[in-house]
């Protein structure tokens, strides 16, 4: 019987247990044992894996964060941790390990690839940051995550006829305050893609209390400006009262939505079929809506974009 494995790594994801489960459950169909890793890259360093039935994956598919834990391990870009990781997997007798998370994730996989052991990754990031592929999980769950808190945020603004500068999370990538932007009706989203003049948003902002608007929300990518810096420029400029919100870790947790779910299973599904099939050193990845795969070589340097012509739109239909 043929043995694999299966790890999260890197920020946890809202749906990583939807891969989990679809893995192990999959896995166990076509005969294979089906190892989990706990801690990531950290845990398969010091041996901690068991082996999963697919009881053990029951009940877990509408659950946040990831019963496998997740750690960063920057330990493990060293050679003789990754021999360590190795000699574990050769002790289960393990030859392929699927892994969940970010591209700094597919670089571990990419590191055990060079030792022989086969690996398969499975995109999940809330940043939907990863180069090829349209989607990642836990996107989508954090995105209405934040659209619940800009909701909120917009009744006291329009209450109060404040301006709130709302920072969101995606590290280098400006997707989360873009879509959100979009969705939630801001004035503003500021991404670090393509960064914007401040005195473009001040001239925003100050037309838009004169044309008699109760509120303006304007969002920044934690990658473009703070909320703190963004705030003092435009209350500096404006003399107007700003209130700032970082929304911070809640971005990260909670319930997958539908769309996290069926990706993830969907990914999970697919990476046996993949192991099936003989392929790996390969991520899989959305494209046109259909799950497909792509060299680990060409994701880690490939370049994400951001379509900057939503800025455009979050302009023209926030008048
Ligand atoms: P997120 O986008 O949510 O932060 P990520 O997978 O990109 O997820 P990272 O912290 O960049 O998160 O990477 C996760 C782990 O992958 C690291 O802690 C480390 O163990 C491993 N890793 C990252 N880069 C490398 C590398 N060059 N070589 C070996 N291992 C790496």
């Amino acid at each position: 019987m043929k043995n694999i494995a299966v790890l999260t790594s890197g920020g946890d994801a809202p749906g990583m247990n939807a891969a989990i489960r679809a893995v192990v459950r999959k896995g166990n169909k076509e005969g294979f044992n089906v190892y989990g890793i706990s801690h990531g890259f950290l845990g398969l360093t010091k041996g901690d894996l068991k082996k999963l039935e697919v009881r053990d994956v029951g009940d877990i598919i509408h659950r946040g964060g990831t019963i496998l834990y997740s750690a960063r391990c920057e330990e493990f870009k060293e050679v003789h941790v990754q021999q360590k990781a190795v000699a574990t997997l050769r002790e289960y007798n393990i030859d392929t390990v699927i892994v969940i998370g970010g591209d700094g994730s597919f670089r571990g996989a990419q590191a055990l690839e060079r030792h022989g052991i086969k690996t398969i990754g499975i995109p999940a990031t809330i940043d939907n940051d990863i180069p090829f592929t349209e989607y990642t999980i836990g996107f989508d769950t954090s995105l209405n995550t934040i659209l619940e808190a800009l909701d909120r945020i917009r009744d006291t603004a329009t209450s109060h006829e404040r301006t709130f500068i709302v920072e969101v999370m995606g590290r280098e990538s400006g997707q989360l305050a873009l879509y959100s932007g979009l969705a939630s009706g801001a004035e503003v989203s500021l991404v670090p893609e393509a960064i914007e003049e401040m005195s473009t948003v001040i001239h925003k902002i100050d037309e838009s209390i004169r044309l008699g608007k109760k509120h303006s929300i304007v969002i920044v990518a934690e990658g473009a400006i703070s909320a703190a810096e963004c705030s003092k420029i435009i209350s500096d400029a404006l003399h107007i009262e700003v209130r700032t919100s970082v929304l911070g870790h809640i971005q990260r947790g909670g319930k997958p939505t539908a769309r996290d779910r069926i990706y993830a299973s969907r990914f999970g599904s697919t990476a046996v079929d993949l192991i099936l099939e003989e392929k790996h050193d390969v991520a899989l990845i959305v494209n046109e809506g259909k799950i497909k795969m792509k060299d680990f070589d060409e994701v880690i340097t490939g370049k994400k974009n951001l379509d900057t012509s939503i800025l455009k739109m979050i302009d023209e239909l926030s008048i």
